[in-house]
């Protein structure tokens, strides 16, 4: 089975009579189009198909020649004759003139596709940065350097050698375009001699090769917002690409890294800080100075502190480059213990320990019974003792 033997058959996908007349035709097409035109069916793959299938089925019925084969030897007798559209692009090129002012008027604004040659933008670049967390935190103006391309000064971005010049493209008559007619329909396509440029340059400039631009190291200095983060991009609008044809030029994008903190680590817009006290801190409650991006603070620890507490200093963390309200810092806790002591801390500690066993005495037991509890049956609770 071939792909033909699917297709469907031109006049039922006009709806309309075999004897049908151009006019008959042509007014078909135009319901068939504007219902499914894709600006009044955005993502309705159904419709975009139908829109070109009909299409299709309108190039051929509507050209007397085609018609007449089509009739007599269906498909085949038009195969490789009649358009296929892939792309609805392809459709608004074949039908054009239709489509803006034509048989359907402006409706869809079909014009756009029209008019000239549209200018295009140039090309975005990259850029990339590196931070430290201060700098991210206070904002700052670094200096980036990246390649782009530059008009040519040897031929003042013609790309033609100096004293030589371009000449009209003979194929397009240097309109950059060609029309290929069949029957009414006109399909206009990208000259293929000349590229769309118009011209062709015989003799091309020697330091950029006919292309107009030679790369160029440029220096930009860049606002960088505070509080921005690693992976932000900061955009430096028109320092891009230049447009190839006098359009505006694309913008350089600046990626930006933060190096990792030796104490502060970042969670969106908190800083974390892990913060080191001594158990006697930590049961007795102290007055402790932590480091903030803005200087020293002093954080009131209170007795009976537990390892893994977080204290909270508000504003303390990261500002918003969005102009949000600035982050905190959290500081966690963890207890430190003495890996040397003194002798005289040993002393103090081995009199503690003494203390505290003669203190827990009855906590000690009641846990050591719970264990026995958990681990014996009951029947020999409390017998050994
Ligand atoms: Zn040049
Ligand atoms: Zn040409």
């Amino acid at each position: 089975m071939t792909a033909m033997a699917d297709k469907l058959d031109y006049y039922e996908v006009l709806g309309i009579s075999r004897t049908a007349s151009d006019r008959e035709i042509a007014n078909a097409y135009r319901k068939l189009a504007l219902k499914n035109h894709p600006d009044a069916n955005p993502d309705n793959e159904e419709a975009t198909l139908r829109f070109k299938q009909a299409a299709e089925a309108y190039e051929v019925l509507n050209d007397a020649e085609k018609r007449a084969r089509y009739d007599q030897y269906g498909h085949a007798g038009v195969d490789g004759g009649g358009s296929q559209f892939h792309e609805v692009e392809d459709i608004f090129e074949a039908f054009g003139d239709m489509f803006s002012g034509g048989l359907f008027g402006d409706l869809f604004g079909g014009g756009r596709r029209r008019g000239g040659r549209r200018q295009r933008r140039g090309a975005d670049v990259r850029s990339d940065v590196t931070l430290d967390l201060e700098e991210a935190a206070r904002g700052v103006s670094k200096t980036v350097e990246f390649t782009r391309s530059k008009s040519c000064k040897t031929c003042d971005a013609s790309g033609v050698t100096p004293g030589s010049s371009k000449q009209a493209c003979s194929r397009c008559g240097g309109r950059g375009q060609v029309v290929q007619s069949a029957g009414i329909l006109r399909v206009q396509t990208a000259c293929p001699a000349c590229q769309g440029a118009g011209a062709i340059i015989s003799d091309p400039c020697r330091d950029c090769r006919g292309q107009g631009y030679t790369p160029a190291r440029v220096t930009l200095d860049v606002a960088i917002p505070a509080g921005v983060d690693d992976g932000m991009r900061v955009r430096i609008p028109g320092e891009g690409e230049p447009s190839p044809d006098g359009g505006p030029a694309g913008d350089c994008y600046c990626f930006v890294s933060v190096r990792q903190h030796r104490l502060f680590e970042r969670d969106g817009s908190h800083l974390i800080l892990r913060l080191p006290m001594t158990y006697t801190q930590a049961a007795l409650g102290a007055t402790i100075e932590v480091p903030t991006l803005d200087g020293p603070y002093e954080l009131n620890i209170p007795t009976g502190t537990q390892p893994g507490d977080v204290f909270r200093v508000r504003s303390q963390g990261m500002p918003d480059p969005r102009g949000g309200a600035r982050g905190d810092l959290l500081v966690q806790t963890y207890i430190e213990i003495p890996k040397k002591l003194s002798s005289e801390q040993e002393a103090l500690l081995r009199d503690l320990a003494e203390l505290e066993h003669a203190n827990v005495t009855p906590h000690r037991k009641s846990f050591l019974d719970t264990i026995r509890n958990y681990f014996a049956p009951a029947s020999e609770n409390g017998e050994d003792e």
